[in-house]
């Protein structure tokens, strides 16, 4: 086995290695294999990478002198395995919606673990929450305190509540997409309208509801940390102030999530203990700064726990050379399973499943599906590419099949993930059948034909 040189190490999974045949394994399997086996796109989650980032962070938080608690945020990518996985490394699941919370209530993540965010939460929604006993509300406006306050006492239970605040801070080395810490967000109560304030003042006079602190998310894909700063900075002012007008003193605090990852080699690193460790000291200094105690902290980070972790397999399908212009290497996926370079622009690296002798040649890979922004990768430098190549790309694990749709019908991928050679089948690939299954008037003899739900 040969390594990789020190940049691609970068945007690689931990365990990722160069067989001596020049095929590229991970978890101790070569992905040509996985390939064959489950077919394309096929999404390859590297376990030991995911154990590893938690450790990181666990490693971070543990210089924090209070107690923490690490939650992932399924909006990166969510699935039973997956959710079980990081259980069972003892973390929580940020769900924002009925269906994340069913996927991780299902997965067996204990009630008390999941904390439920969203900024337009139905009323279904907070209904079913209660019922399965949500540890954590975060209350994003001053509407959903109201409503969830009404259900709660309807139930008559109580929820535990984090307020969001909205602390006025733009992270400006992120897509203006993934900024939510600025005054015009759809996210959280403003510290600077009032908003903030109303709603302590409202949870003091609900019996229904219990405030346990506040909670902050500034924006996600951030390298420049010092945004996170000032937003901890600002919501310790406030909880200090809260203190002195109505004697409410906050005992948890999570200032969201949001990590940077690298890309592509040429981006920033986080060191994800230092970044946790970072946040840690800021918040320690905050709440000494302010004579408030240690609240219990939360990080809730999704893409720099998964990101890296996964890499999307897709098959060459067609070469098109457009001389002295570019030459085109169209795969089976695309924008169905990965739309983000399309939203917002998102680089990544493909490389081939194989490396050969081959001289590598400068081409852009497109999608399969009916859009000319159908691109994944603008530049990517493969050897001479051809009709049946396997192409990998990169940091593939957030943000992509969560994101993935049916556009043009395509069925989403299957999901494996690999472990010390061993490979777990996560989700099987979506089947024709599934494509009609909603369908209330259906063509009789279609659904009589059966198809396999790999290749
Ligand atoms: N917490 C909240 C409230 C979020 O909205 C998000 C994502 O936008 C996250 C956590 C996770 O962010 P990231 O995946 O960048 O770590």
């Amino acid at each position: 086995m040969r390594e990789f040189d020190t940049e691609l190490v970068r945007v690689l999974p931990d365990t990722a290695r160069k067989g001596a045949d020049g095929q590229l394994w991970v978890g101790g399997r070569p992905l040509a294999e996985l390939a064959d086996e489950f077919g394309t796109p096929l999404y390859v989650y590297d376990v030991a990478t995911i154990r590893a980032a938690c450790a990181a962070f666990r490693r971070g938080l543990a210089q924090y002198s209070g107690e923490s608690s690490l939650i992932y945020a399924a909006k990166a990518y969510a699935s039973v395995a997956l959710f079980q996985l990081l259980a069972q490394e003892g973390l929580g699941v940020d769900c924002v919606s009925d269906g994340e919370l069913f996927m991780a209530h299902c997965a067996g993540v204990p009630a008390e673990r999941l904390v439920f965010h969203g900024n337009n939460k139905l009323e279904s929604e907070l209904e079913f929450a209660l019922r399965i006993g949500v540890g954590r509300f975060v209350i994003d406006n001053l509407d959903e305190l109201e409503l969830l306050a009404a259900i709660a006492t309807r139930e008559g239970k109580t929820a535990s509540v984090w307020l969001r605040l909205n602390p006025g801070v733009e992270p400006h080395d992120t897509h203006a997409y993934r900024r939510t810490g600025q005054l015009d967000s759809k996210f959280g109560l403003p510290i600077e309208t009032g908003d903030a304030e109303r709603a302590v003042r409202s949870c003091q006079s609900l019996s229904a509801l219990q405030l346990l602190g506040y909670h902050i998310h500034i924006g996600s894909q951030i390298f420049d940390l010092r945004p996170y700063r000032e937003a901890i900075e600002r919501t310790f002012a406030f909880a200090a102030r809260m203190r002195d007008r109505y004697g409410i003193v906050p005992r948890e605090f999570s200032p969201g999530g949001g990590l940077g990852v690298p890309y592509i080699p040429d981006d920033p690193v986080l060191h994800l203990t230092e970044a946790a460790a970072m946040l840690a000291e800021w918040v320690q200094a905050a709440a000494h700064a302010w004579d408030l105690p240690l609240p219990r902290l939360f990080l809730e980070p999704g893409r720099s726990l998964v990101a890296r972790a996964g890499l999307a397999l897709y098959r060459v399908g067609a070469v098109k050379r457009i001389p002295g212009v570019r030459t085109y290497v169209a795969v089976d996926g695309g924008m169905a399973d990965n739309i983000r370079p399309a939203l917002y622009g998102a680089h990544y690296v493909a490389l081939p499943g194989k490396f050969t002798e081959r001289p590598a040649e400068r081409v852009t890979v497109v999608g399969k599906y009916c859009e000319s922004g159908d691109v994944l990768v603008r530049e990517a430098w493969l050897p001479a590419p051809q009709r049946g190549d396997l192409v990998v790309v990169l940091v593939a694990g957030a943000y992509c099949l969560a994101m993935a749709s049916n556009y043009n019908l395509a069925r989403r991928p299957a999901v494996v993930a690999v472990e010390d050679g061993r490979v777990m089948v996560w989700q099987r690939r979506e089947t024709l059948n599934d494509l009609i299954a909603r369908e209330m008037v259906v063509a009789p003899k279609m659904t009589d034909i059966e198809f396999s739900p790999c290749p």
